[in-house]
């Protein structure tokens, strides 16, 4: 993005897409929940079935056996994949978010002949951008990679890297240059197959929600790499590249937001018409209604934002600071909604029987990963002094 986003299929096919994967999320992945959060994984079997329904190609183009999804297209059909706990959305997320873009706008065609096939049918993709010292701060980052005769060999450390523990190629970022250059240049970009020698995945971390969504260290020792798995095969490519993945990843994390709360407030509405106080269903009283309409109102507001930047990326118009708006008011209100369904659940609401204490657990990371709320605010920000120092 951007580019004018050529749809992939006409409406009335899209529609039926998406109907299907509508009844796939609430039907089919809402009954193997329990066996995810068992597991602690969306087990390989699990995976075999939703690559039957083309997801982990969503965005891989057709010529490479992926769906080849608009930008539009893939972020609606996240908001329905995101109905179900959000392990099912994180274990094909790489694959369709940030390794899909990368390839497609700064990979070499070999790169894209080699790993489009492998990804769209399930091969599972990490990307190692975050590590112990740096964070928000990616540029800062410390891996490095040397240039032996015809080698890359990578030595660092990748922290809280979403399918890490099961990946099957790791988009490595790492520094070309011990010197920070300006547009940050000293990053490149390298792919890196997970079996190769002196690359440990690291076991998968605890965390506060999201059970079977698995994060881990990424430990690199010497890691030697041809120079073909340098992406793009050009140094100092690496953030430009995953600047431009940024904007369909912040669409995604505020569009999963938006699919989970629908599931939160029907949670929260199913129980409010069910549960009785005082001699009445508690529906019937109007501070619980003041909390749904609440919630309502805030869940229609981010579909509405999102509905327009879809729009705006449709047609080939910049959305980055939309993205920010968007992924910053989606998560939050996530997070309010997820707070007033345990409200309206009562002691039930804090019971692990119940569904609404792990939602609250599960949407707080929408806040934290693909740019913190903090940063989004300063994206906006920035865009705004930016766009009126020019106007002035
Ligand atoms: C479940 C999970 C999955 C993840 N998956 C991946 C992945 O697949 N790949 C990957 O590379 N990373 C991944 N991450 C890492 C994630 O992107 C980072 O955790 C996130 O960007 C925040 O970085 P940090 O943790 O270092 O926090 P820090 O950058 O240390 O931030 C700490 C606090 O300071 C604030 N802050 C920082 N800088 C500023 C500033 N300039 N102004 C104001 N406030 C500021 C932040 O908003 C935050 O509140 C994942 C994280 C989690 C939790």
């Amino acid at each position: 993005m951007p580019e004018a986003a050529a749809r992939s299929m006409d409406a009335e096919t899209f529609a039926a897409f998406r109907a299907q994967i509508r009844r796939f999320a609430r039907e089919r992945l809402v009954s193997l929940e329990p066996r995810v959060f068992e597991a602690g994984e969306v087990t390989p079997d699990i995976r075999a079935e939703m690559n039957g329904m083309g997801l982990f190609g969503l965005t891989i183009p057709a010529e490479y056996g992926g769906l080849g999804l608009s930008i539009g297209e893939y972020i609606e059909t996240m908001m329905e994949v995101a109905w179900a706990a959000p392990a099912f959305r994180s274990v094909l997320s790489i694959n369709t978010g940030m390794l899909a873009t990368a390839l497609k706008v700064g990979g070499t065609e070999a790169q894209r002949a080699e790993w489009f096939p492998k990804l769209a049918t399930g091969a599972i993709g990490a990307f190692g951008l975050t590590e112990p010292d740096s964070g928000s701060d990616s540029a800062g980052l410390r891996t490095r990679a040397v240039r032996d005769g015809d080698d890359y060999v990578l030595n660092g450390t990748k922290r809280y890297i979403t399918n890490g523990p099961i990946s099957d190629l790791v988009l490595v970022m790492a520094r070309t240059s011990a010197e920070n250059l300006p547009k940050n240049a000293h990053v490149s970009a390298f792919l890196v197959p997970a079996d190769t020698p002196g690359l440990t995945r690291a076991k998968e971390d605890r965390k506060m929600g999201q059970t079977g969504a698995l994060t881990g260290d990424i430990v690199l020792e010497d890691v030697r790499v041809p120079t073909s798995a340098l992406l793009g095969g050009e140094e100092g490519r690496g953030f430009r590249t995953a600047m431009m993945a940024l904007d369909a990843g912040r669409l995604s994390v505020g569009g999963s937001a938006i699919g989970y709360a629908r599931r939160i407030l029907d949670s929260a509405l199913r129980y409010a018409t069910e549960r009785k106080a005082f001699g009445e269903t508690i529906a019937n009283f109007q501070l619980i209604q003041a909390m749904l309409a609440d919630s309502k109102v805030e869940l229609y507001a981010a579909e509405s934002m999102m509905a327009d930047a879809l729009r705006r990326a449709e047609e080939g118009l910049p959305v980055s600071t939309e993205a920010s708006c968007v992924k910053l008011f989606a998560t939050e209100a996530c997070g309010r909604i997820a707070d007033r369904a345990v409200q309206i659940h009562g002691g039930a609401g804090y019971m692990a029987e119940y569904d609404v204490e792990r939602f609250y657990r599960d949407v707080r990371v929408y806040r934290i990963y693909e740019g913190t709320t903090q940063i989004q605010q300063l994206v906006i920000a920035k865009a705004m002094l930016r766009d009126f120092a020019a106007a002035a």
